[in-house]
């Protein structure tokens, strides 16, 4: 049996990676997803059957039961606008299990005294289980207070102590490692106090909450992420503390993706994970003053206009953002494009690699409405494009198309690579009102001359458009 369930491990952990192979292309994700769930599947069978002895049967059910009731309805349910939340909730939930995990081995072991009822422990069982206690619980709490901003439960703009926040997170974290450490020399003993890993578990929750409190929405997904690195970091430690393969090998997949991820993220808004994780910026949700004194005004036109402007262009560029997923606009985009191009246009996506609210967010939403993979183009090969493009036309984009990015130093985006819409003939952008983007900043790109303001619902203003098509084709 022994050996049947080591095969069924390494079964999966092979679906895991030729999952997660399958996630780096828009074609083969789904696969690749479903692949990675099946492998999650085999590894919670082949853990059961390795618990066969047990007599805790109807707990251990009641627990799976409880899982997928609360598990699949919020994943089928949310909107796709929504999933970072979701994926800091469930992240935050795997995080929490670990940390019960070590606090459960601690009590069962008397304080990791008596590993296995009278192994010695060693080591790496004390250290791996202290540190997934610690990480796992930063994780849960961080993950909670990420849901909160998201979810618009807690304020999205920073929470502070001021000068006093360094201070207190060193404190905390001293306290949390000194707990972690007197317990580790108790376990070579008769143990310690029960207290001692309670002290652990507070401690590291309280810093999660400090660390997480002070980063403004706009940082989120990023630090979303690395909360997910940090979740796979844990369980790979307690999985070395319970020698579990399964959890050592997926909790440093989860850790690997979860820090290549997180670089890739930063990087594509110019932001340091130091600077993101000192927090302040961001999610204030208003424009920013205006600190030039000009009176600037935006131009507004209307769907006849810009059916004009485009029918008669040789080549629109199609800029989406997360307003295009809010208003589920895509299909509307895609019926919108498929009329221009029956008309001799050329149509082209340009996608930024943080438009809407996670990485390839622009990318599964085109899909969905069948947008041709052909069409759309990454940042870097579509820039130098739009200096010879006629129009562009901005659907619920705002930050990934500011130029103060590019011109501004005083600006909170400065140095973030953007897409440079301001440099095509003619630019439309359709939005509802003024109001800033996720960054909480004015964007002067509304103010040129050459760029017109369509005001409304992306779906709404992208289906007006449509109906002017059709009359002049
Ligand atoms: P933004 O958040 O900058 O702007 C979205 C715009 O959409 C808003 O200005 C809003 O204006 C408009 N909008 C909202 N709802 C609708 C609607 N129903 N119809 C029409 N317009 C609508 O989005 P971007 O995609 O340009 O930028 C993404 C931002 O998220 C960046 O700041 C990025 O750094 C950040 N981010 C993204 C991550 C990712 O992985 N994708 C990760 C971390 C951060 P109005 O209210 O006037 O309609």
């Amino acid at each position: 049996m022994d050996n049947f369930i080591i095969v069924l491990y390494i079964v999966a952990f092979a679906m895991f990676i030729y999952g997660l192979m399958g996630l780096t292309g828009p074609k083969t994700a789904v696969r690749g997803n479903q692949i990675a769930a099946v492998g999650m599947a085999i590894a919670v069978i082949a853990t059961l059957l390795s618990v066969l002895h047990t007599q805790n049967w109807i707990l251990i059910a009641a627990g799976l039961l409880a899982g997928v009731l609360l598990g699949i309805p919020p994943a089928r349910h949310t909107k796709m606008t929504a999933m970072p939340q979701l994926v800091a909730l469930f992240n935050g939930v795997g995080g929490g299990t670990v940390a019960l995990i070590a606090w459960a081995e601690f009590l069962d072991t008397s304080g990791f005294s008596n590993f296995k009822h009278g192994e010695e422990p060693t080591v790496h069982i004390i250290v791996g289980s202290l540190f997934a206690a610690v990480i796992g619980s930063i994780s849960f709490w961080g993950s909670l207070v990420a849901y909160g901003k998201l979810q618009e439960i807690l304020p999205g703009s920073p929470i502070t102590l001021g000068r006093a926040q360094q201070p207190v997170n060193a404190l905390l974290l001293i306290g949390a490692a000194v707990s972690a450490v007197v317990i580790g020399m108790g376990a070579s003993g008769e143990g310690v106090s029960p207290w001692w890993i309670v002290a652990v578990l507070v401690l590291a929750g309280v810093l999660g909450l400090m660390v997480v409190l002070p980063i403004g929405g706009a940082d989120m997904p990023v630090v979303i992420s690395l909360l997910n690195a940090l979740t796979g970091l844990s369980a790979a430690a307690a999985g070395l503390a319970l020698n579990n393969q399964a959890m050592i090998v997926a909790g440093m997949i989860v850790g690997a993706s979860g820090t290549i991820l997180t670089n890739l993220m930063a990087k594509a808004m110019n932001r340091s994970i130091p600077a993101i994780v000192a927090g302040g910026f961001g999610g204030t949700g208003v424009a920013a003053a205006d600190h030039t004194g000009e009176h600037k005004s935006a131009k507004a036109t209307n769907a006849a206009d810009a059916a004009i402007q485009m029918a008669y262009a040789n080549q629109v560029i199609v800029v989406p953002g997360y307003g295009m997923a809010v208003a589920q606009a895509q299909h509307a985009v895609k019926e919108m494009a498929t009329l221009l191009e029956a008309n001799g246009v050329e149509v082209k996506y340009a996608i930024h690699p943080v438009a809407g609210r996670m990485p390839g967010h622009m990318n599964v939403l085109l899909a969905e409405a069948e947008v041709s993979y052909d069409a759309l183009r990454e940042m870097d090969d579509i820039n130098g494009e739009f200096s010879r493009t006629d129009v562009v036309l901005v659907i619920g984009a705002n930050d990934v198309t500011n130029p103060a990015a590019r011109t501004d130093p005083s600006s909170p985006i400065h140095g973030m690579p953007i897409l440079n819409v301001d440099q095509a003939k003619s630019v439309i952008v359709l939005k509802r009102s003024m109001n800033s983007g996720f960054a909480g900043i004015d964007n002067p790109l509304f103010y040129a001359d050459h760029t017109s303001m369509l005001f409304g619902d992306a779906k709404k203003s992208v289906g007006a458009v449509t109906e002017e098509l059709k009359v002049l084709s």
